[in-house]
């Protein structure tokens, strides 16, 4: 019998991860990991290392290979909360090929915690294959989870705990608050620099009214001048065709 953790790179799974090793010798544990090259964090690397070494299991990788960026430009359209084909592509069907190829009877852990009821409740609804929720079911909160694995580990959380909730991809085209892609704006321009060539390339905008290479100049601006728009602000300005030229610079 083996037991498949979904080890992403979060709190939730390694803390799942650890739960495990409590109940089963680590020869039948797999921790399994899918990349999202250029789309996951690059310390996330180093924790699920960390963590890897902690635990003392390795991490087996199964991957498409290609970039978040690569897998917009092939889907031609971008992944949104409504249709998140790169967790489709990227993960759920490398999660597929691997169950495939595993030749006796298994189990898969997934690290959702106590405060993510509703997830385990739909993921419950979906499953197809036996699944196990163990932090949930032990009551842990994702900052139960992050006080252990800091204090009690040893293991320096991912940076992007820093910023954001989860420690999902830079951008994760879930999100459609302004204030998340502020955050990615302001301490990932790089990764932000790439959603604005993404939307450029497809041709269609994350947000419905501005695009985000307009956001980023709100952003610029508010940041750069201290003259604070709004973005209800801007897209009144926009949608009365009034000029605001000093607002667009080259670059973002
Ligand atoms: S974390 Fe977000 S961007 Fe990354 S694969 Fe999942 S939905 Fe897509």
């Amino acid at each position: 019998m083996k037991h498949i953790v979904q080890f992403s790179g979060g709190v939730g799974s390694a803390m799942a991860a650890y739960l495990v090793t409590q109940q089963y010798p680590k020869e039948d544990i797999i921790l399994l990991y899918h990349d999202v090259p250029d789309g996951q964090d690059d310390d996330t690397y180093r924790f699920n290392e960390d963590v890897s070494k902690f635990l003392g299991i390795p991490i087996t990788e199964v991957s498409d290979g290609r970039t978040l960026w690569d897998v917009i430009r092939d889907n031609k359209s971008l992944p949104s909360i409504f249709i998140p084909f790169c967790t489709r592509v990227l993960k759920l069907e490398q999660g597929e090929k691997y169950y495939l190829s595993v030749k006796e009877p298994f189990t898969i852990y997934t690290g959702y915690c106590f405060e993510e009821k509703k997830r385990v409740e739909k993921a419950k609804e979906k499953m197809t294959r036996p699944t196990e929720f163990p932090v949930y079911e032990a009551r842990l909160t994702s900052k139960q989870c992050k006080q252990i694995i800091a204090n009690e580990w040893g293991i320096k959380l991912p940076r992007a705990y820093k910023y954001f909730e989860h420690n999902n991809c830079i951008p994760c085209f879930k999100s459609t608050s302004y204030e998340y892609w502020r955050k990615v704006y302001e301490y990932f321009p790089e990764r932000y620099q790439l959603a604005v060539k993404a939307e450029q390339l497809i041709g269609h905008t994350h947000f419905k009214q501005l695009s985000l290479f307009e956001l980023a100049q709100l952003f610029k601006k508010n940041k750069t001048y201290n003259s604070k728009i709004t973005i209800s602000q801007y897209l009144k300005i926009k949608h009365n065709n009034e000029i605001y030229s000093d607002l667009f610079e080259e670059g973002i």
